[in-house]
């Protein structure tokens, strides 16, 4: 086994944490925040962290060309090896509604654009499959909610070097959205015999990432920025001239 200590840290000290705090408020799912302002862990400062994770929530936009689509799930995949901010290697967004695959979520569908960039003859990669397969080892995957359990899993499969997430699998259980109520803490500690050693990183910049999930099933709730809401939709707010 090649538990690091890091997960044996992260897998015992929130079981402490829910207990003290959630004690009360029906089974939470073991995990705390393992990010803070201030911290700067692997080396990256959070203002970094909150830049990458202001690109997820843009990625709706960037593409859907809608900043407040119901399922406002967006992923940026950054590669951090190099200095500064990191280079930006794909996006996505859930594209359910566009593609009829139900397993486009974000994450999945960050991965697969990132598969393809990588592979494209004519791209700036011209990788292998084995180098394309090896290469998420280096990047770092932000999503603006934490993911569902096949997302978590599949983040395990690609073995990236760093998973940061914004909402989460809680928030949107308390505000009304169906989930599988497994966390990422729980995929990743059930992942042990995988050989990947990868940073879990949650609740960041929730401040603006919450927004984009607490609209859709409370009516009083204001819309996502640029957007205004009519009924029970939010939408993109037009730009007058
Ligand atoms: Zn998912």
């Amino acid at each position: 086994m090649h538990l690091q200590s890091l997960f044996v840290l992260a897998a015992t000290l929130p079981l402490a944490w829910t207990h003290q705090h959630h004690g009360g408020i029906g089974r939470r799912s073991e995990q705390a925040p393992m990010s803070q302002p201030g911290l700067s862990i692997n080396g990256i400062p959070y203002s970094t962290r909150a830049y990458w994770m202001r690109k997820a929530n843009q990625a709706l936009f960037d593409v859907l060309g809608d900043a407040c689509p119901f399922a406002a799930f967006g992923t940026v995949i950054v590669n951090h090896t190099v200095d500064g901010l990191g280079d930006l290697v794909c996006i996505g967004a859930n594209t359910n509604k566009v593609t009829g695959n139900p397993t486009l979520h974000g994450e999945m569908a960050a991965i697969q654009n990132c598969s393809e960039i990588f592979t494209d003859p004519s791209g700036p990669y011209n990788m292998t499959a084995a180098e394309a397969l090896d290469a998420f080892s280096q990047l770092s995957l932000y999503t603006n909610a934490e993911s569902c359990p096949m997302c978590a899993s599949a983040i395990q499969w690609s073995g990236f070097a760093e998973y940061i997430y914004g909402t989460s699998i809680d928030t949107l259980i308390e505000k009304g959205w169906g989930q599988i109520r497994i966390g990422s803490m729980e995929v990743f500690r059930q992942s042990f015999d995988m050989g990947t050693t990868t940073r879990l990183i949650g609740e960041v910049l929730t401040n603006e990432t919450d927004p984009y999930f607490l609209w859709q099933y409370d009516p009083s709730y204001s819309c996502p920025e640029g957007c205004s809401r009519s009924g029970s939709t939010c939408s993109n707010t037009p730009t007058t001239a």
